[in-house]
């Protein structure tokens, strides 16, 4: 039996309200357009994540969400097995940890708030282009929208859909969360902890949270594929961890920005927009190739496209396409460095820590500082990228 057609049709269908979705619908019913949203799941629902959110995120998200962070970090400790750690500490905070459950929630409610409909617990399951607009199909029905956004997330429908023939890079990554009966003494510290020996081809972390401990580790070159014994070295090795039991991790894709297909020029042409179908967040595979973080880029990348959305609904002339050019504009050259420098850090991980720091200790510690001064939003990857050539050249005799 054909599912029924609803007779409504909306400007915008968002398909998945994780950060990338939420953002979307929020930013686009702002701009006074008609949303439908869907999740497959109903919130307060569980990502696996670790929850850390670099600081610069507080100049994109509405001021009250420092109301659902869970703890600040100030300090970050870049740790390579037994040699010695570097501490790099700040007066402002470096990090903000949330709890996914109730982060994705309070911006699901904000979308809510400003008159997105939200349908929970309803899985989009086919996307067909129509000549103009799109029609979603659910288990529950069929709805019809001028533009389709995936924000559906590593696995996304639309983009299988919409975007058939896509390179995609998603690496392994495990996270657990440790809550004990005791509060752990790493807890208080304020502290990210970031071990570059936990991985064989990437790093592992310890993020403290109000109640516990968020660790896990993610390998980020091709070939390492042995994340869960990286987990259990880590946990096995790790001084910070000592004493705790530690529930089995969860895994979940990571969908990392891809260097190779963006290498030359305009290769990401098509790989965010094509007809009316949109990708924003992990959908869009926007995730930094060297950390991992992602849900900075979910937001941004949904406020993008909803600028693009509506300009171009208001005036055709303008095409969505100006959306994949802003996000090009904005992250393309930082994902390509970020991408450089994690295949430098995560193949030569015992020369860049444990070599460098002991053989040019202050230099490292200063771009070690640097590094938090991006997550802080001071640096860029570029900005970033210069001052380690440039400081190169010191060592080696050229000025
Ligand atoms: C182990 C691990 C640790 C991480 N740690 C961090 C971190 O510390 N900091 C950071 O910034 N990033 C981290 N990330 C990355 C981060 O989790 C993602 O980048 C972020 O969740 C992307 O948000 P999103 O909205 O694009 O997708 P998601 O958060 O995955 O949301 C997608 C939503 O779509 C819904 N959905 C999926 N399919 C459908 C469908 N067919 N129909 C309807 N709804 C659907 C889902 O239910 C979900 O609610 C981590 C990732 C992993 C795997």
């Amino acid at each position: 039996m054909a599912l029924p057609l609803h007779s409504c049709q909306y400007d915008v269908i968002v398909v998945g309200m994780g950060p990338a979705g939420a953002s979307t619908a929020y930013e686009l019913s702002q701009l006074g357009l008609s949303v439908l949203a869907f999740d497959k799941q109903v919130h307060p629902r569980n990502k696996v994540c670790g929850g850390g959110l670099s600081a610069r995120i507080e100049r994109i998200l509405p001021a009250d969400f420092k109301t659902v962070v869970d703890g600040t970090v100030y300090r970050v400790q870049f740790a390579y097995g037994g040699a010695d750690s570097f501490i790099v500490e700040f007066p402002q905070p470096v990090a903000y940890m949330v709890m996914r459950p109730t982060f994705d929630q309070w911006l699901v409610e904000k979308a809510r708030q400003v008159g997105v409909e939200i349908r929970e617990d309803e899985s989009v399951l086919a996307v067909q282009e129509l000549e103009d607009g799109v029609e979603v199909a659910t288990g529950k029905g069929r709805y019809r929208g001028r533009v389709v956004i995936g924000a559906d997330g590593a696995m996304s429908v639309v983009a299988q859909q919409c975007f058939p023939g896509r390179r995609v890079r998603n690496i392994p990554a495990l996270e657990s969360e440790c809550h004990g009966e005791t509060p752990h003494a790493f807890q208080h510290t304020q502290t990210a902890l970031i071990s570059l020996r936990a991985a064989k081809k990437g790093y592992g972390w310890v993020f403290p949270k109000k109640k516990g401990l968020s660790l896990g580790v993610g390998e980020f070159v091709r070939g390492a594929n042995r994340p869960k014994r990286s987990f259990e070295d880590f946990i096995s090795h790790e001084s910070a961890l000592a004493g705790l039991s530690i529930p089995s991790p969860l895994g979940h894709p990571l969908p990392i920005a891809h260097y190779q297909a963006n290498r030359r020029g305009h290769q990401w042409t098509g790989s965010l927009v094509r007809h009316r179908a949109v990708l924003v967040g992990d959908a869009g595979h926007l995730v930094d190739p060297l950390l991992g973080e992602g849900i900075y880029y979910a937001v941004r990348s949904g406020q993008l496209a909803a600028a693009s959305v509506a300009a171009t609904l208001r005036d055709p002339k303008r095409g969505l396409e100006e959306y994949e050019k802003n996000a090009e504009a904005e992250f393309g050259l930082e994902f390509r460095v970020a991408s450089r420098l994690g295949a430098i850090i995560y193949g030569l991980p015992r020369a860049c820590h444990w070599w460098a720091g002991r053989t040019f200790p202050d230099t490292y510690q200063r771009m070690l500082r640097r590094y938090c001064e991006l997550l802080q939003g001071r640096e860029t990857y570029q900005t970033l990228w210069a001052k380690i050539l440039q400081r190169l050249k010191g060592p080696f005799g050229r000025s």
